[in-house]
């Protein structure tokens, strides 16, 4: 809204007495009216704020008008100041249609002006330069609106990166003794299975984490897929056992129908299982207890079908097409989403088009159940599958000399001990201080060295290790939860030769030891 100042009739007229009368009549009809004397103080009074000004064409043709031109060149978007100018030739003369020109938003009244006619032009000139004041006012309003979205959007990335990092913290020691656990197996079957199970769990875990800071990504269908050929029993497996609990809290029976015949995928396996895992854990919830879930998979016309069908609550044929859009839930359905956001399955549709793949879903109404079915592009044949587990038998790390730097005790303890059974020659230490004097004292060939640490930090040891002639040749790897670029960069510039991001799997830590001198 405009203020008092905003509100004014400014005016400038050949003689004061002129200027006088003016304010006179328009003060009686209660608009709030100003004389400047000169163009110079009628700038100055514009600048403070003004609603209207009256011009006397006089003032054009005598005084230089450049200041005014130039206060309404300057004006804002939303601004278009009206200016009265009452005439002495006429309104069509050639100064009056040049400076009409100049002025822009004006109204010319003809002397000897009518009373009537100088109000109606000083009103509707008021209302217009209110709507003004209000559309600057609706366009901050939106404005600020859009800045504190942004800012709220930068403080949930900034949030999720810091919680990804923390939660990544704790995960390293947990795979690392996962890794020992397996290097450890007992002959008891049920024990290695359950290793197993942990280390698929864990992974996942870690790839879940890894999705923490991907999410904004996610969103905008920009996401890196890991792809390998991976057999579409394995995922079942893995979506089955992730939606396990689920479904049994659901009280639901689940069946489930795989070809006798492998079937091959190109795709990120912990991705494909989040689909499958995201269809059957939709299914229990949205299904009554008792009822029966089928999965099936199948190979059809060189495509891998997998097809989740329920005897749940159905969805009625005008919801079926607006299921897979963000954060849509179907009225009623959401006491049961179990604190679902309505993104699941627009994640699912975006991650199976990623493979290029296609899903859809088919209901017959409410209460009759739904089947959702994934098409993904079938392959021949089968790789060796990726990501096995260390063996402790050739590690080709026998005998390295390797130095553990990490204040977290944890972390530190469970890679040396990883380390210690690839046959490497280990020692641990937890501060940067004790790290110098370890590479001197212990002379290890490779260092890996976590980046936050009180004290003195990953850095800080990195450059001084480069700074003395006899470490030369220590290889520094850099071991730290931040795994951004602007992160691998500030390792490369402190003197690091490698960056790790813990939870550092195992085999590619193996696999870059071994590479090294
Ligand atoms: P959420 O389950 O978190 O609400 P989703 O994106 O996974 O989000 O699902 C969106 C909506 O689609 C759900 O809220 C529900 O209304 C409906 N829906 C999904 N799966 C089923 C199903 N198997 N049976 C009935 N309705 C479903």
């Amino acid at each position: 809204m405009p203020t008092e100042l905003e509100r004014r009739i400014l005016v400038h007229a050949p003689t004061s007495k002129d200027s006088e009368l003016t304010c006179e009549v328009l003060r009686e009809k209660g608009m709030d009216c100003e004389i400047c004397d000169d163009v110079q103080s009628l700038v100055q009074e514009m600048e403070r704020g003004v609603g209207v000004v009256i011009l006397a064409e006089e003032a054009f043709v005598r005084d230089n008008i450049r200041p005014v031109v130039e206060f309404l060149e300057r004006q804002a978007a939303w601004s278009d100041l009206p200016i009265i100018m009452v005439t002495r030739h006429g309104a069509d003369s050639p100064s009056v249609t040049e400076a009409a020109k100049l002025l822009g938003n004006v109204t010319l009244l003809e002397r000897p002006t009518r009373l009537n006619a100088l109000l109606t032009a000083a009103k509707a000139g008021l209302r217009a330069r209110r709507r003004q004041f209000q559309a600057r006012d609706l366009l901050l309003a939106r404005t600020r609106a859009e800045e504190s979205l942004r800012q709220a959007d930068r403080r949930k990335d900034e949030f999720l990166a810091t919680l990804a990092h923390e939660l990544r913290n704790p995960l390293a020691p947990l795979r690392n003794s996962v890794h020992i656990l397996q290097l450890t197996a007992s002959d008891d079957p049920a024990v290695a299975r359950l290793c197993e199970t942990m280390e698929r769990q864990v992974t996942h875990l870690v790839r879940l984490v890894d999705d923490l800071l991907e999410v904004s990504r996610i969103t905008r269908g920009k996401i890196e897929l890991r792809k390998e050929n991976v057999e579409l029993a394995a995922i079942a497996r893995n979506a089955i056992e992730t939606s396990r609990p689920v479904i049994d809290a659901a009280k639901v029976q689940l069946a489930i129908s795989l070809p006798q015949e492998p079937i091959y995928v190109h795709g990120d396996p912990v991705r494909l299982a989040q689909v499958v895992a995201n269809l059957l854990n939709n299914a229990a919830k949205y299904t009554n207890e008792g009822g029966q879930i089928w999965f099936t998979a199948r190979h059809e016309n060189g495509e891998a079908v997998i097809s989740i069908r329920d005897t749940g609550i159905g969805i009625a044929a005008d919801l079926l097409p607006k299921v897979f859009d963000m954060f849509m839930q179907v009225d009623g359905a959401t006491e049961r989403s179990q604190g679902g956001l309505g993104i699941g399955l627009t994640l699912v549709r975006s991650l199976v088009e990623l493979h290029g793949g296609s899903v859809y879903v088919r209901s017959d109404g409410p209460g009759m159940g739904s089947e959702f079915v994934v098409r993904l592009p079938a392959v021949a044949e089968e790789r060796a599958p990726a990501g096995l587990a260390p063996t402790a038998a050739a590690s080709g790390i026998e005998s390295r000399r390797i130095l553990v730097v990490d204040d977290n005790v944890d972390s530190a303890k469970t890679l040396g001990i990883l380390l210690k059974y690839l046959g490497a020659d280990v020692q641990i230490v937890h501060s940067g201080v004790d790290a110098i004097e370890a590479i001197g004292k212990f002379q290890p060939g490779v260092v890996l060295l976590d980046i936050g640490m009180p004290g003195m930090d990953g850095y800080e040891v990195a450059r001084r290790v480069r700074e003395r002639r006899e470490f030369e040749g220590v290889t520094l790897i850099a071991l730290t939860g931040w795994g951004q670029e602007d992160d691998r960069r500030r390792t490369r510039e402190a003197g690091f030769d490698h960056h790790l991001v813990k939870p550092a799997d195992i085999v590619a830590l193996q696999s870059l030891l071994v590479t090294l001198k």
